[in-house]
C-alpha cells in the first residue's frame, strides 16, 4: 500500500518532546512528514535522543521532514516567545501547536506546599496558556488557520486525590480547549485534547518497572494493560491533521476503557 503522511511539511512545535508521550509525539509526527521543533527544558541530551530516533526512521528520510531543538520552559514568558521567533525563523511559519509538557506532585491535600501547587499549574496550565496564545498570535497573521491539541488526562474529569494541583491543571485545561476551540472556531483555529489514562513513562516511574505495583494499577483498567506513548502519539496525529477537520473543543480519551467507570463492571447497584 502506498505511505499517505498525514503531516506533510506541517510545521510543529512539541513542547516536552525529550521523553515519554512529547518525544512519541515528535517522533510520529516527523514520520508523517511534519517538520519538529522538539522542545525540552533540562537535559539537552534527551532532546537529542529525541532527533537520533527521528533522523533514524526510514519515513523520515522519504518525507523529507526537518526538525531542531529548541529549549524553553513553558512557564516562563520570555522563553515561550523566543521558542516561538526562532521556530517561525526555522521553519518560516507555524501550523501545529502541540502543549505536551506536564509534571505532578504527589502530597495529601492538606500538606501541598503552596509553591509546589504553584508550580505545578505554572507547566500544566499556564505553559498552555503561554504557548496557545503566541501559536493564536501568528495563525491569525496569516491566512491558513492552525492546530492546538492539547494533552489533557483522564484527570480532566476523573478526581486524583493527593495530587490536587494536577487535578486543578487538567480540569482546567478542558475549558482552555473548549473556550479557545470556541473564540477561534469561525478563523480556521481548531483545537482540541488527547486524554490519556495510565501510560508507561517516566512520569510514572513508581509503577512502571515494578511487575507488582504494575499489575495493580493495570488491575483497575478495563483492558487490562497500560497503553503506550506511540497509542497517543497517534491519537495526536490524527488530531493534528486533516482527517480531524470538523473536530474542534473535543478531549478524545485514549484510556483503555478508565473513563468507563470501571468499577461498573459487575451490577451492584440495584
Ligand atoms: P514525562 O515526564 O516523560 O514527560 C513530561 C515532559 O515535560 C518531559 O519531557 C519534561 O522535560 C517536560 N517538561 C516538564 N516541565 C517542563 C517545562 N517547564 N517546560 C518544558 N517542558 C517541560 O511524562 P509523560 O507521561 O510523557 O507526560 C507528558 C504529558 O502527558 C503530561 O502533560 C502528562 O500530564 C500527560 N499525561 C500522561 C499520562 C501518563 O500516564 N503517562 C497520562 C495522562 C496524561
Amino acid at each position: 500500500m502506498m505511505f499517505m503522511p498525514k503531516l506533510q511539511g506541517k510545521n510543529v512545535i512539541v513542547t516536552g518532546a525529550s521523553s515519554g508521550i512529547g518525544q512519541a509525539i515528535a517522533i510520529c509526527f516527523a514520520r508523517e512528514g511534519a517538520n519538529v521543533a522538539i522542545n525540552y527544558r533540562g537535559g539537552r541530551e534527551q532532546a537529542e535522543a529525541t532527533a537520533a530516533r527521528m533522523s533514524a526512521c526510514p519515513e523520515t528520510a522519504k518525507t523529507g521532514s526537518r526538525h531542531f531543538i529548541v529549549q524553553a520552559d513553558v512557564s516562563q514568558e520570555q522563553d515561550v516567545k523566543e521558542m516561538f521567533r526562532q521556530t517561525i525563523a526555522e521553519f518560516g511559519g507555524l501550523d501545529i501547536l502541540i502543549n505536551n509538557a506536564g509534571i505532578q506532585k504527589a502530597a495529601p491535600s492538606h500538606e501541598v506546599e503552596a509553591s509546589d501547587f504553584d508550580r505545578v499549574l505554572g507547566v500544566n496550565l499556564r505553559g498552555p496558556f503561554l504557548c496557545s496564545r503566541e501559536a493564536i498570535r501568528h495563525f491569525l497573521s496569516r491566512p491558513g488557520g492552525g492546530v492546538i491539541v492539547n494533552n489533557s488526562s483522564v484527570h480532566e474529569s476523573i478526581p486524583k486525590p493527593q495530587y490536587l494541583s494536577y487535578s486543578i491543571s487538567k480540569g482546567g485545561m478542558e475549558n482552555l480547549t473548549r473556550t479557545l476551540a470556541l473564540e477561534y472556531a469561525d478563523r480556521g483555529i481548531r483545537v482540541n485534547a488527547v486524554g490519556p489514562g495510565a501510560i508507561a513513562t517516566p512520569i510514572n516511574r513508581a509503577w512502571i518497572d515494578d511487575p507488582k505495583a504494575r499489575g495493580e494499577v493495570e488491575s483497575h483498567i478495563p483492558m487490562g494493560r497500560a497503553g503506550t506513548s506511540e497509542e497517543i502519539a497517534a491519537v495526536f496525529a490524527f488530531l493534528a491533521s486533516d482527517e480531524a477537520s470538523y473536530i474542534t473543543g473535543q478531549t478524545l480519551y485514549a484510556c483503555g476503557g478508565l473513563t468507563l467507570f470501571p468499577e461498573f463492571r459487575g451490577t451492584w447497584s440495584s
